[in-house]
């Protein structure tokens, strides 16, 4: 496991979180047919900078096309995005992305992963103690020599995390990180995640269909509508942090997410 000696005083640079204004925002996209499929309708949400939202919803109701669309790598037909109060026109390393396919490059070892970042600005030289540092506080020090496939199913994301966060982004977008690890190690992820998020105090959304997650991690958490996705409803997380997966009012808002999800049978 990660060691922990690095606390609010570490000495990894601050990285600056911005907040995040998705207005109106719909999406559209064009089906081979010629029709068009409305994924997001009119979804508009203000992100406080340093904030963690969670979004959840059923599969296909534009969860990924939302935070695609934050990243850049999507338009969205109507609406606009900004952060830090600038209108988004691209991709940009400001911005760090975290699918549940860790995506590594399987040819890379997990040092080099995690610098590619840097590589591909420019900017290594002046940053290898950093890449040392980052080995370190995700844990991965031992193992920086290895490839991918030579890690477990933790392991990768963990590297994946340090990649996305050694670029400073200000926005971190979290697409069901976690999804395909085991119980265990997701919720030893989930600590991993907060940890340096107090560390970075980066913004973070974060997808997930796992109810306690989103409660364990947020500090409030979108309910979105099926297809085409719009806020359903937010929920503010009232727990004071560290969180206890066992508290009696952590049951009480699983129940009440599982409600408004129609979930909680009868
Ligand atoms: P979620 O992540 O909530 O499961 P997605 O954002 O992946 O949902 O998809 C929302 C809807 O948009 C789905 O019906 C999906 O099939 C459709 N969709 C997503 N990406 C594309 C694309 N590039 N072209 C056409 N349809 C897409
Ligand atoms: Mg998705």
């Amino acid at each position: 496991m990660a060691n922990d000696n690095h606390g609010p005083h570490g000495r990894l640079p601050e990285a600056f979180a911005s907040d995040v204004q998705i207005e109106n925002v719909s999406k559209s996209y064009r089906l081979p047919n010629g029709t068009d499929m409305l994924a997001l309708d009119r979804f508009s949400l203000s992100v406080k900078a340093g904030e963690i939202v969670s979004l959840i919803g059923p599969s296909g109701c534009g969860k990924s096309t939302l935070l695609r669309t934050i990243a850049g790598l999507e338009r969205p037909t109507t609406g606009k995005v900004s952060v830090a109060g600038k209108p988004i026109d691209g991709p940009s390393a400001a911005r760090g992305f975290m699918f549940q396919d860790p995506s590594l490059f399987p040819w890379l070892n997990v040092r080099h992963n995690i610098q590619a970042g840097l590589v591909a600005r420019g900017v290594l030289h002046g940053r290898r103690a950093e890449v040392e540092e980052f080995l370190n506080v995700v844990g991965l020090a031992p193992f920086a020599e290895l490839h991918p496939h030579q890690l477990s199913g933790g392991m990768a994301q963990r590297a994946a995390l340090a990649r996305a966060l050694i670029n400073d982004p200000q926005v971190l977008l979290l697409d069901e990180p976690l999804g395909a690890l085991d119980m265990f190690t997701r919720m030893r992820m989930q600590d991993e995640v907060l940890r340096l998020w107090r560390l970075r105090h980066v913004t973070m959304l974060l997808v997930t269909h796992d109810i306690d997650e989103a409660i364990y991690m947020s500090d409030r958490i979108v309910v979105m509508s099926p297809a085409p996705g719009r806020v359903e409803r937010i929920i503010t997380v009232p727990l004071d942090r560290p969180r206890h997966r066992n508290d009696a009012r952590f049951f009480d808002l699983r129940a009440e997410i599982l409600e408004e999800l129609h979930f909680a049978g009868d």
